[in-house]
C-alpha cells in the first residue's frame, strides 16, 4: 500500500501492516515473543546501540509487533511517533519520569480519571508542584501559569462528569508561551478529535478503552504530534538531541520513561489491541448513537436528576463540544432522584454490567463514588462535582432498543 494516497481513517488503519512486506504475505504483523534480537555483524549491535542505524535490540524498548502498533496510532493521530507501554498509566507516568524534574510546575484540569488524580498527588509528593484548575475556562489556566510551568495536562471529555476542556484556547496560550500541551485523548479517542489540531505536542491515549475496544488487553501509548517545538523544553538532555528536534521528546521518554521504568506493553496484547483498532471507527458511530439515545431518554424521565453528556444541548460544553468533536463519545453519567438507590437501580439492570472499564463494546455500569473515587473522599468528589448517587455509563455496541428498555425497566 502506497504511502503517497490521502486514505480515509478504517482504510489506513486496516492496510498499515502491509506497508513494509510481511513473510509469507501475511495480513497481520505477527506476534514476536522473542525478547531479544541477534547480529551475525556484530559491529551492527554496536551501531543499533549506538542508535546510528534502525533496529530492535531488547524487548522492553520495543519489538516489531509493538513498532507496528505504535506506527497505526502514529497515523490515527496524524504524529510524528508513538511509545506504547503496558497500560494507559504507564503512559501518564511517563510524562512524569521522562520530562519533569524537580522544581517544575505543572497545571493540570481538575476533572480527571481518578488514578491521574492520584498520579499527580504522588508527584507533588516528589518535588514537582501541581495545580489543579478548571479548564473548561481558559482563563483559569492561564492564572495558574508560573515561570517554572512546563506542562499543561487536561482530558478532552473528562472522565466521569463529561467536562469538556476550552480545547482550543489551552492550546493557543501554551504555544504563546512554549509551554507542552499534554491532551489525553481517551474518551475522544483520535476517531472523534485530534488533539494536534488545537496544538497539543503529547497525545495519551489508553489503548485499553476504545481503541483495543473489547476488554481483553491493557494498554496506553503516547504520540508525540510535532505541533510543539522541543527547543522550548528545558529538560532534554543533550544525548537526546541528536537527531531534528520534533524526535527529541520522543527519545527521552523511550530511554528515561519506557527502557528505565520498564512499564513495557507485551507483545500479544499489542495484538490484541492491533486487531481491535480496525474496527475503532465502525464501534465509535454505534456507541456514540447508543449513548445519545441513552442520554436523551433518561433526561426526559422523571425520576433522573441529571445526566451530564456533550452531546445534549443541556451540556454547558455541548457547543464547544460540536465544533471540536466528530461525535459526542461513548460515556456519560446521570444522577437518579433521592428517593431511588442507586445499588438496587444497577441490580436491577440485566444486559449493563455493574464493573470498572470503559470503551468495552458491552455497556458497563459503575457507582462512581463507592467505587472509582472512593479512595479520594467526599470532599475531593464535591470539587469535582461527583455526586454520591452518580452513576458512569460506558455504552456499548448492543442493539439500542435493548439498551433503551434495560435501562427504562430498571427505572
Ligand atoms: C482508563 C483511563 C486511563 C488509564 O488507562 P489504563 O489503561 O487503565 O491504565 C487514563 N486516562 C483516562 C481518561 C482513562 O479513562
Amino acid at each position: 500500500m502506497s504511502d503517497k494516497k490521502n486514505y480515509g481513517f478504517t482504510t489506513t488503519i486496516l492496510h498499515s501492516d502491509r506497508r513494509k512486506a510481511i513473510e509469507h504475505g501475511s495480513l497481520h504483523k505477527p506476534v514476536h515473543t522473542s525478547v531479544t534480537f541477534g547480529y551475525n555483524d556484530a559491529r551492527q549491535l554496536a551501531s543499533v546501540f549506538q542508535g546510528k542505524e534502525p533496529g530492535f535490540r531488547y524487548g522492553r524498548q520495543g519489538n516489531p509487533t509493538i513498532a507496528a502498533l505504535e506506527d497505526k496510532i502514529t497515523r490515527m493521530e496524524d504524529g510524528v511517533g508513538t511509545l506504547c507501554f503496558a497500560t494507559g498509566m504507564g503512559a501518564i507516568g511517563a510524562v512524569f519520569q521522562a520530562l519533569l524534574r524537580a522544581g517544575d510546575h505543572v497545571v493540570s484540569s481538575s476533572f480527571l480519571f481518578g488514578n491521574t488524580n492520584s498520579l499527580w498527588q504522588t508527584v507533588a509528593g516528589q518535588g514537582v508542584a501541581v495545580d489543579f484548575v478548571d479548564a473548561t475556562e481558559v482563563a483559569n489556566v492561564e492564572a495558574a501559569l508560573t515561570p517554572a510551568t512546563r506542562v499543561v495536562f487536561v482530558e478532552t471529555i473528562a472522565n466521569p462528569r463529561t467536562q469538556v476542556a476550552d480545547l482550543a484556547r489551552i492550546g493557543k496560550l501554551c504555544a504563546e508561551r512554549g509551554i507542552l500541551y499534554v491532551v489525553d485523548n481517551t474518551m475522544t479517542t483520535p476517531y472523534l478529535f485530534r488533539p494536534k489540531s488545537v496544538g497539543a505536542g503529547l497525545v495519551v491515549n489508553s489503548l485499553t478503552k476504545s481503541i483495543g475496544g473489547h476488554g481483553n488487553a491493557l494498554g496506553g501509548s503516547l504520540t508525540v504530534t510535532g505541533a510543539y517545538d522541543w527547543n522550548n523544553y528545558p529538560n532534554i538532555a543533550a544525548n537526546y538531541k541528536r537527531a531534528a528536534p520534533a524526535q527529541w521528546g520522543l527519545a527521552q521518554l523511550r530511554a528515561k520513561a519506557l527502557r528505565d521504568f520498564g512499564a513495557s506493553l507485551g507483545p500479544e496484547a499489542a495484538h490484541h489491541i492491533a486487531v481491535g483498532a480496525e474496527t475503532l471507527a465502525l464501534r465509535m458511530e454505534r456507541t456514540c448513537a447508543n449513548a445519545l439515545a441513552l442520554a436523551q431518554m433518561l433526561e426526559a424521565d422523571e425520576r433522573v436528576a441529571a445526566v451530564y453528556y456533550p452531546g445534549l444541548a443541556s451540556h454547558p460544553q455541548h457547543g464547544v463540544a460540536t465544533e471540536l468533536f466528530k461525535s459526542y463519545g461513548s460515556l456519560f453519567s446521570f444522577e437518579l432522584k433521592e428517593n431511588i438507590d442507586c445499588f438496587d437501580f444497577l441490580d436491577r439492570m440485566t444486559i449493563a454490567v455493574s464493573a470498572s472499564n470503559l470503551g468495552d463494546t458491552r455497556t458497563l455500569v459503575i457507582p462512581v463514588a463507592h467505587t472509582i473515587f472512593f479512595e479520594m473522599g467526599a470532599e475531593r468528589r464535591a470539587s469535582m462535582g461527583i455526586a454520591e448517587s452518580l452513576i458512569r455509563v460506558s455504552v456499548g455496541i448492543e442493539d439500542t432498543a435493548d439498551l433503551l428498555a434495560d435501562f427504562k425497566g430498571a427505572l
